[in-house]
């Protein structure tokens, strides 16, 4: 008897008919005779009409009140799954992440799960029920609901199939697996049928959507093979791995390619502090001020006057913390004296990810060409061993991505 999780994300379980497909799908497997844990996401848009309702009655929403009002997105799509399984005379029941034993920091919106108390999960288990999961969410120490940030649901459910030593996590969703990128922007993407953590938790982090990034980076630590594939379909999807487990599955060295896949970001704002005095310390001002509002900052630049007295600083942030991390740099800058504060909205990141980068030199040059033929101008860039990133105009994202995908033969790669 294998024990099972699976994951349904908000597409899948978007109408009535399709949660009676994923109980049919859930069913078929506990027909089998295997024990199965299912994590929902909340039906189709939920989260964000949620968040539009919310919009509507405040400008500055108290953080505990949002976590109890999108949480509750996920409670409707469980408590329908486990009707829907007990109509199919499926024994069944739904749990909320707080009654599952999802235990998170103390932080509202964005928590770390920090626990899985797994004695309720493993109780239902036993009475031969599946047991379905909301994701999204768990409970803080003092029982209040928390919500672990967008996209959260996979991470959920990684956490819960590591803490019960599952045989399988298969995450269900509406691609049948993770490109080279996203297909919606570049339907020649390729479909990867193996992925190391490491590049897919790039991916994740720097913009590609299919994934949340905490869940590869749980996957990783527990070692938990994460199989993403498409909830209509019965095709193997993309494999999540170490790359020992990838050469042990194609048994050979893969052949390294410097780049796996593109990722990119427009939900990213650019902020510039103007003149700030070029001394020491400066820095750490304005990033701790920032960090202490516990402000995530990405892409620092920081450019040189030729008096050697000044310089501009300029760094990106999430388009939703846009408004808090304004208002921080405002107040550092006039304690600087500096000459003032710009912001652009009208941004995105576009980036390259491949472990094969390392060894491979002139794929930044090949990248900068590439969106100069095209006269893509180029904001901000970073670089790390295992990526490349680019802010550009928020109107050249999507065909900076379609120009490197094909540049790089992406569409031709043969794993
Ligand atoms: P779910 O609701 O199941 O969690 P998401 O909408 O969060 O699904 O993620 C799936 C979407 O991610 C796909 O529809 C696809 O457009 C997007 N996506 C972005 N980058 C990639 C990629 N590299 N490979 C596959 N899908 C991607
Ligand atoms: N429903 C949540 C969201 O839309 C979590 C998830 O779908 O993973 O962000
Ligand atoms: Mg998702």
């Amino acid at each position: 008897m294998s024990l099972i999780v699976h994951k349904y994300g908000g597409t899948s379980v978007g109408t009535p008919e399709k949660i009676k497909n994923v109980a049919r799908r859930v069913k078929k497997v506990k027909d089998q005779g295997d024990q199965v844990v299912v994590v929902v996401s909340a039906m189709g848009h939920t989260t964000d009409e949620l968040i539009d309702l919310m919009n509507q009655v405040t400008d500055s929403p108290d953080p505990r009140e949002y976590d109890m009002l999108v949480s509750t997105g996920e409670q409707v799509s469980a408590a329908l799954l486990a009707m829907a399984l007990q109509a199919s005379g499926c024994p069944a029941i739904s749990l909320t992440g707080g009654q599952a034993g999802v235990v998170t920091e103390d932080i509202y919106k964005k928590a770390r799960i920090k626990e899985i108390k797994l004695d309720r999960i493993k109780e239902e288990l036993k009475e031969n029920k599946v047991v379905v999961i909301t994701g999204f969410q768990g409970e803080d120490s003092k029982g209040d609901i928390i919500t672990i940030g967008r996209g959260g649901s996979d991470t959920s459910a990684v956490a819960i199939a590591a803490a019960l030593k599952a045989d399988v996590c298969d995450i269900y969703t509406d691609v049948d697996g993770v490109y080279t990128t996203d297909p919606r922007i570049v339907p020649e993407a390729r479909k990867l049928k193996y992925i190391s953590y490491e590049e897919m938790l790039e991916l994740a982090s720097l913009g590609a959507q299919v994934l949340h990034p905490r869940s590869v980076e749980c996957a990783s630590i527990y070692n938990m093979i994460i199989h993403l594939r498409h909830s209509q379909k019965e095709v193997d999807g993309t494999f999540i791995m170490s790359p020992a487990q990838i050469l042990k599955e194609v048994g050979k060295m893969e052949k390294q390619e410097a780049v796996r896949g593109i990722a990119l970001d427009e939900n990213i704002a650019k902020i510039g502090l103007l003149r700030v005095p070029d001394r020491p310390g400066i820095a750490a001002r304005i990033f701790g001020a920032l960090a202490k509002e516990k402000i995530n900052v990405d892409m620092i630049i920081q450019s040189i006057h030729s008096s050697g007295q000044f310089a501009d600083m300029a760094f990106t942030v999430d388009k939703p913390e846009l408004k808090k991390a304004l208002e921080v740099a405002e107040k550092i800058a006039a304690e600087l004296k500096a000459e003032g504060v710009v912001h652009d909205r009208d941004v995105a990141k576009v980036s390259l990810v491949g472990i094969g980068m390392v060894s491979q030199p002139g794929t930044a040059s090949k990248m900068f060409e590439t969106l100069a033929e095209a006269k893509i101008n180029i904001q901000l860039i970073s670089t790390s061993e295992i990526k490349i990133s680019c802010v550009v105009k928020a109107a050249d994202g999507k065909k900076a991505v379609q120009l490197l995908h094909k540049a790089f033969n992406l569409d031709k790669i043969i794993q």
